[in-house]
């Protein structure tokens, strides 16, 4: 009653109370009305979304993240077809255009975890008064934002080590460093110059001076790209651009099997995926995102066709560049970024690493140099009777000291490290068994040089 009269309620009641019943019976009082219904939960909300359907006879649409066709712009069609707006309904649109983006997309060389992707962001050759632009990177993965964040740092000159110029932001943070992170980053003189984050910041984020977004990873869904892109150049006509840089398998996809569901362009291209406990990103992606990152034409005439935007305004820009799909415009991408674009390297095949041990026809010969000194040792030492030789040095011992790289021996205390042995031990045998070993590599590097020699005279 409350509600029909126009006052405000509020009820607290358990469950099966009967709290749907008033939410239903003002709608079914008043059929010309609509009521808009938050749901904490999912379940809760696809329960309510059943009750109204079939037990009111109420029309009703469920909208939540799955919600096909990403509610953030297709809401407006679902809302028209499922609620059955009258003809006359008022309907107000914007552009969804942003004229001063400059969208482009670029393939990650190796892959993701490829760090040398981002060197283009702190130039090789970074010297005061040399300016960071401001720019967020988008992360799909809370691990890759430190990574990321701490190589570019560790690319600044020593002295702005301490600044910590780059920063890494995400949910796992503490509240304080969250606020000060940001707040650094948002503010026009602080030392914040490039932020890390995951998703949570980049759907957020309303930060004034953001003069450059990367998306490191292509999204599963258009909306949340064109979302995340749209951080950058909110304050000012100033240009900002907007880097979608995708994994190598975005363009090795098979979509010829795919099936495109204009109802739910979000649909993974492969769906079998969904039914795994955990899909792998691959398996999630959406056939719009895959279409629209391989997209070689005007990137803003896509998004225009996707969000279905023919207003006048959909296809002005007032940046330098529209897009990276103009041949003839003059845009590179290396003009975005202050350091140039890693292209990727040849690389030699990986040496095999494996430790180096002494030849093994010289190690029976050390064994019995070292054992010989052994026995004597033992022999003259005051504790002979209580103590057997093995306390100085046992079996395992000399097998590891004949066996070692004879460079990994260069004094007493690699000795020492190599047996785990302790610091009296040291003190007592280290310098004598150095003393042995080194010899007898001094002695057959002569002998290997013998042969040179006579070589030589030859
Ligand atoms: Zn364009």
């Amino acid at each position: 009653m409350a509600a029909i009269t126009g006052r405000d309620s509020m009820v607290i009641a358990r469950t099966g109370y009967g709290k749907t019943l008033c939410i239903a019976i003002p709608l079914l009082l008043q059929p010309d009305t609509m009521t808009i219904t938050i749901s904490p939960l999912k379940r809760l909300q696809r329960m309510q979304v059943l009750d109204f359907m079939h037990k009111y006879n109420i029309p009703t649409l469920g909208i939540n993240e799955d919600t096909p066709n990403s509610p953030e712009f297709y809401i407006h069609r679902v809302v028209h077809q499922k609620l059955a707006f009258a003809s006359n309904a008022t309907s107000i649109r914007v552009s969804i255009n942003r004229p001063n983006i400059i969208y482009a997309t670029h393939v990650l060389i190796d892959g993701r975890y490829n760090l040398r992707n981002l060197d283009c962001i702190i130039p090789p050759s970074f010297h005061p008064p040399m300016r960071l632009p401001n720019l967020l990177i988008l992360h799909g993965d809370k691990a890759e934002t430190s990574t990321f964040a701490e190589y570019n740092n560790s690319r600044l000159p020593p002295a702005f080590h301490s600044l910590r110029i780059c920063r890494h932001y995400h949910s796992d943070m503490s509240p304080e460093y969250l606020e000060e992170t940001y707040n650094s980053f948002a503010d026009p003189d602080g030392d914040v110059l490039i932020l890390h984050a995951t998703s949570g910041c980049g759907e957020g984020a309303d930060i004034k001076g953001i003069e450059g977004v990367v998306i490191y990873g292509l999204t599963e869904k258009v909306p949340m790209r064109f979302q995340w892109e749209g951080r950058g150049g909110r304050s000012t006509n100033n240009d900002a651009f907007a880097v979608t840089m995708l994994e190598p398998w975005v363009n090795e996809m098979d979509l010829t099997t795919a099936v495109y569901d204009p109802d739910d362009p979000d649909r993974p291209v492969l769906p079998d995926g969904l039914k795994k406990k955990t899909p792998t990103k691959k398996e999630r992606v959406g056939m719009a995102s895959v279409q629209l990152a391989r997209c070689e034409t005007c990137k803003r005439e896509a998004y225009a066709k996707f969000f279905e935007d023919d207003s006048p305004e959909a296809l002005e820009f007032t940046c330098r560049w529209c897009c990276d799909g103009h041949p003839d415009n003059g845009f590179s991408l290396a003009k975005l970024f202050l350091g140039p674009i890693y292209t990727g390297e040849v690389r030699e095949p990986a040496k095999r690493k494996r430790n180096k041990y002494r030849d093994v026809k010289d190690r029976d010969p050390l064994v019995d140099l070292l054992t010989t000194w052994l026995l004597n040792t033992h022999s003259s030492h005051e504790l002979r009777f209580v103590r057997p030789p093995s306390f100085i040095l046992d079996a395992p011992a000399l097998k590891t000291l004949s066996m070692a790289d004879p460079a990994l021996i260069s004094s007493p205390k690699s000795i020492v490290s190599l047996l785990k042995q302790s610091e009296e031990w040291e003190g007592m045998w280290a310098q004598s068994l150095f003393d042995i070993i080194s010899e007898y590599d001094c002695r057959h590097a002569r002998e290997d040089e013998e042969p040179a020699r006579k070589r030589r005279k030859n």
